[in-house]
């Protein structure tokens, strides 16, 4: 029984990637072997260090290949604002869009009880252990504005609730089953500073 060819083999690894279908696949195989071999092999290289090395941080679960991300190593963030999101790529459309110098915490992920996603899943023990050795002044919820990321937000509330900790939300403008990776800059940077504390808990000085 002979191998499929090898061409054959790495456009289909190549369709592992978001967005990309068969003809994409095919013009990506063909221009790294026909054109640019050493780039290939620098794409293969980085990506073979990268799915070894990257892991999460320890204190916010971000990926990065050391201990501590560069966000949780800076001393100079401020530890008493606190910020929740669900994918490392929401931590890069706040830092890109907002003036934000608090930390984070990344769930890597929503509350999805039919997939089998719940707290444990995504580090809420680790959250909650946080915010009884660290309390935060402030926690800011910004997670997605879809249904799970709705849920997931009503018992990231509750859970801050019970440590006594203000929670607050981002304002309107983040668009109804919009996720903040595909909100533009100035709609995203808009609705992080002018969040809003939940009605009930402790606001203010
Ligand atoms: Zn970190």
């Amino acid at each position: 029984m002979s191998a499929r060819p090898l061409l054959e083999q790495l456009i289909d690894a190549l369709r592992c990637l978001p967005g990309v279908g068969p003809k994409s696949a095919q013009r990506m195989a063909l221009h790294l072997l026909e054109r640019d071999r050493e780039r290939g092999q620098h794409l293969a290289a980085t990506l073979q260090r990268a799915v070894e090395e990257i892991g999460r941080c320890g204190q916010c679960r971000d990926l990065t290949e050391h201990e501590l991300c560069a966000i949780c190593a800076n001393p100079a963030r401020d530890r008493e604002l606190l910020c929740v999101v669900e994918s490392p790529v929401d931590v890069l459309a706040l830092e890109q869009a907002t003036t934000y110098r608090g930390t984070y915490f990344v769930l890597l992920g929503h509350l999805s009880p039919l997939d089998g996603i719940g707290p444990a899943e995504l580090g809420l023990d680790e959250l909650a252990e946080r915010l009884a050795s660290h309390p935060p002044a402030e926690m800011i919820i910004a997670t997605n504005a879809t249904v799970e990321g709705e849920a997931t937000a009503y018992y990231l509330q509750r859970m801050a609730e019970q440590h006594g900790i203000q929670v607050s939300v981002l304002a309107h403008g983040v668009p109804l089953g919009g996720e903040l990776e595909y909100t533009d800059q100035s709609t995203l940077a808009h609705a992080f500073e002018r969040r809003q504390a939940m009605a009930g808990k402790p606001t203010g000085p």
